[in-house]
């Protein structure tokens, strides 16, 4: 048996149920052969074997109270995963999905996304299978003060850094940074995405959207490509959807769909952004409520938003909602590029689909590392006690996913799968962490 093929079949061994975490890890083992060939050392020191073991996975109960008086318990989860190049960094996700699996996948992606932004940071994640869906104010203030009440023990701006993900935005920092001063009676840099009053980053708002459009026009440019006068097919309508949805439109593309769990629309004159902000981030209703503003536009119930016709696909709600007949038909309709603003969007089948097809992909740990980035200079800026313009932070986040476009495309090169941009993100992330690793002994 194959030093890889041991490997792979090991983590098959160990981690039977977090078919999410198989899932990535076994992607990245794969692009890392043609290293771990060339580079004996790293299977020497067992850089494989230490890297898709967590450093520490924390597993605590949340117990709060809801607005009828009744005790409710829920999970909470930080896996700290690898530190060999800064504190563990990476968000924390509140969805009733939320389990190891998924923990672990999201935190194992972030060490090689982190990797990549060229900034001193580790990979971490966290979470809960709280769902703050229909919950009061007064509830998420609540969950949030109980959640943190554990986890403060566990984080700190040199050791492990939070951020948001699916579910914790502003408002949930906010309650989180609250609950951890209180506790640790220090205003120090412990999280990010707070609110610029009180720490926070300008640019961090729009860092994973705007990121994911510098990337794409990136790899595009470098393609003889552009995004001017594209039609883009987006799903989401959060945080990274809303922010990649104006950049695209600022640079010229047609974006015509965004979506949520509940459905989709499909607006053929281009969505009108301030109509979904209106709704996702003042009003937080459901996007079916966008007809009512445009009435021309159409709301579809459940899945399908892939079997739109567009230039330019970018999955921005969650991992595997886009499958192989997604790929199959977004081929077929003449789709020229992909790029993952979520983590993990593409199922591996449909991602080798469109690399089959020359499709032009970026995968996530590349193409979204634009909120972390952000996230990285928000510390930066906490730590020097000052804040940074926007145009400032803003020509920094375009050159840190320049950077990552040249270094995946490089890393893709140099290990003779030029445009292969999945192995390319694998490999770049993967030397800079081994290195690491290797400098600092065995831990
Ligand atoms: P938000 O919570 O702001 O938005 C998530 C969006 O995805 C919502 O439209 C939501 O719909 C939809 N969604 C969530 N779960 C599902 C599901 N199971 N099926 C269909 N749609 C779903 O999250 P973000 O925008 O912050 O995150 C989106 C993705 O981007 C995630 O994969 C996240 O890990 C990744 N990411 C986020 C970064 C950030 O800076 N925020 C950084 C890098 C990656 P509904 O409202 O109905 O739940």
């Amino acid at each position: 048996m194959t030093y890889m093929v041991n490997q792979l079949d090991n983590l098959m061994k160990n981690n039977t149920n977090e078919p999410e975490f198989l899932q990535a890890a076994t992607e990245v083992l794969q692009s890392l052969e043609p290293v771990i060939a060339r580079h004996a050392q790293y299977r020497k020191s067992g850089i494989l074997e230490r890297l898709t073991e967590p450093d520490r996975q924390i597993k605590f109960r949340v117990s709060w109270i809801d607005d009828q008086g009744k005790i409710r318990i829920n999970r909470g989860y930080r896996v700290q995963f690898n530190n060999a190049i800064g504190p563990y960094k990476g968000g924390l996700r509140f969805h009733p999905t939320v389990n190891f699996s998924i923990i672990k996948f999201l935190g194992f992606e972030q060490i090689f996304k982190n990797s990549l932004t060229g900034l001193p940071i580790g990979g971490g994640k966290g979470g809960s299978d709280f769902d703050p869906k229909g919950k009061s104010d007064r509830e998420i203030m609540t969950f949030c003060q109980s959640f943190m009440t554990e986890l403060h023990r566990h984080i700190g701006a040199d050791t492990d850094v939070p951020a948001g993900d699916i579910g914790v935005g502003g408002r949930e920092i906010g309650y989180l940074f609250g609950q951890y001063k209180r506790l640790c009676n220090q205003h120090t840099g412990a999280l990010t995405g707070k609110s610029l009053s009180y720490g926070g980053s300008l640019v961090r708002k729009e860092s994973t959207g705007f990121g994911l459009l510098y990337l794409l026009d990136a790899m595009l440019k470098a393609n003889n490509k552009s995004i001017d006068g594209k039609i883009f097919v987006l799903s989401g309508s959060g945080n990274v959807a809303i922010y990649a949805c104006q950049k695209a439109q600022e640079m010229g593309g047609k974006v015509v769909t965004m979506s949520d769990s509940s459905g989709w629309i499909y607006d053929s004159d281009g969505i009108h952004l301030e109509v979904i902000k209106e709704i996702k981030e003042v009003k937080q209703q459901r996007l079916s409520e966008y007809i009512s503003y445009r009435p021309n536009a159409v709301y579809h119930e459940g899945k399908g938003i892939w079997s739109t016709p567009c230039d330019i696909a970018l999955p921005c709600a969650t991992q595997n909602e886009l499958q192989l007949d997604d790929a199959k038909e977004l081929v077929k309709n003449g789709v020229i590029a992909v790029a993952e603003g979520a983590n993990m969007p593409t199922s591996l089948e449909a991602t080798h689909y469109f690399q089959a097809n020359h499709i032009l992909f970026a995968p996530g740990k590349a193409s979204n590392a634009g909120g972390v980035a952000v996230s990285a200079l928000e510390m930066a800026q906490n730590s020097i006690r000052y804040s940074w313009e926007f145009n400032k932070t803003d020509l920094k986040l375009k050159k840190i996913m320049n950077d990552i476009f040249e270094k995946i495309s490089e890393s893709a090169k140099e290990y003779g799968v030029p445009g292969n941009y999945v192995d390319g993100a694998n490999i770049a992330g993967f030397l800079k962490v081994a290195d690491a690793m290797m400098a600092q002994g065995l831990f």
